[in-house]
């Protein structure tokens, strides 16, 4: 028999991967030899929202660094149990605009449709860490019915997929969806929006890419990076395989006290993304759901950012600065 040695990055497939979370705090802290001093807040807290870390955004954090921008995006803390009167469960009020399960329609063009279940990572400000994915867990029965909304609202132009991360379903589902959507006459464009080809660049293969191109819809792909510590080669390299084929790449950043609330991060973040090949779409202000106060950056100081960044960049690399608000009909400039 002859043996070969395959670097493991080569051999395992990105479904291994995504069976392979990093979701025991235990094992957070001794693979990043963080101070155990935090471990027990962190497993009280990954009981309101479990801990869920790919090992490929897990390499990218320093080791030891318990303030390290990645890891504050997925590690559970003790501020999660803070209360406050301005903060819900769901702030944004996405109950009211659930017309059928696993879809939301809350602006006139596009629609959200929930692609799946869960994410590669939870990331602790997530606006849906309280969202009933159980009621809202997609099926192909659960999709028909959706479909027959789109199908009957002429306004709508382009359909959402977005979070849970829609990119966690099999190729063969997603082609399958992208096949019902594209045979309905009134869509124009697809989007998607995940964070799949930075915590798990893996998932971009040449036929995933090959099943977004492949349909009339125009595709767009919407990547959700906080901080350019994110930006590996690997993930480069996902990017450039998306963008070849003429998929329009977008960011969205949510502004997060502690982990990217400086100026030069976030101007740093709009070069390194063009590099490449990505252009800022949103800076978000954080939504107002429980367990998150400790992100907030309070709306003054999220200006003066912003200011900073359209002093230093082209007009081009600076996102919009938005908030949403429950009931309004987009997203609403800050
Ligand atoms: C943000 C969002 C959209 C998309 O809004 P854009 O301004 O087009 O990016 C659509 N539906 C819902 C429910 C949203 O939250
Ligand atoms: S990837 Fe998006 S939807 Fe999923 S946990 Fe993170 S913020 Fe929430």
């Amino acid at each position: 028999m002859i043996h070969r040695t395959i670097p493991t990055w080569q051999t395992r497939s990105w479904q291994d991967e995504l069976s392979q979370l990093i979701t025991e705090p235990e094992a957070l802290f001794t693979t990043l030899k963080l101070d155990l001093g935090h471990l027990e807040a962190a497993k009280q807290a990954a009981n309101l929202f479990p801990l869920r870390v790919t090992q490929s955004f897990l390499n990218r954090m320093k080791p030891g660094d318990i303030a390290d921008p990645l890891l504050l995006q997925v590690l559970p803390l003790a501020e999660e149990f803070n209360q406050h009167p301005d903060y819900s469960a769901d702030p944004l009020e996405e109950a009211e605009s659930n017309p059928v399960p696993g879809l939301i329609h809350k602006y006139r063009s596009r629609v959200l449709l929930i692609g799946a279940p869960q994410c590669a990572i939870n990331c602790r400000y997530c606006f849906r860490r309280h969202f009933d994915y159980q009621a809202n867990s997609p099926s192909r029965a659960q999709w028909l019915d959706a479909l027959s909304y789109i199908r009957s609202t002429q306004d709508i132009d382009e359909v959402i997929l977005s979070g849970g991360d829609p990119l966690v379903i099999s190729d063969r589902q997603l082609a399958w969806l992208i096949d019902e959507l594209s045979a309905i006459p009134h869509l124009q464009r697809l989007r998607i929006h995940s964070r799949l080809p930075i915590v798990l660049p893996s998932r971009v293969t040449p036929e995933l890419v090959n099943i977004l191109t492949s349909s009339r819809l125009q595709p767009v792909l919407v990547v959700h990076c906080n901080h350019p510590q994110e930006l590996d080669s690997e993930v480069g390299a996902a990017f450039a395989l998306l963008r070849n084929q003429g998929i329009t790449l977008l960011n969205q950043t949510v502004l997060l006290k502690g982990i990217n609330n400086v100026a030069e991060t976030l101007i740093q973040l709009s070069k390194e993304l063009f590099k490449l090949g990505v252009l800022p779409y949103y800076l978000h202000l954080l939504d107002k759901v429980e367990g998150t106060t400790h992100f907030d950056q309070n709306e003054r100081d999220a200006k003066g950012l912003h200011m900073a960044m359209l002093a230093h960049l082209p007009g081009y690399l600076v996102p919009k600065l938005v908030r949403e608000e429950a009931g309004a009909t987009s997203k609403t400039p800050v």
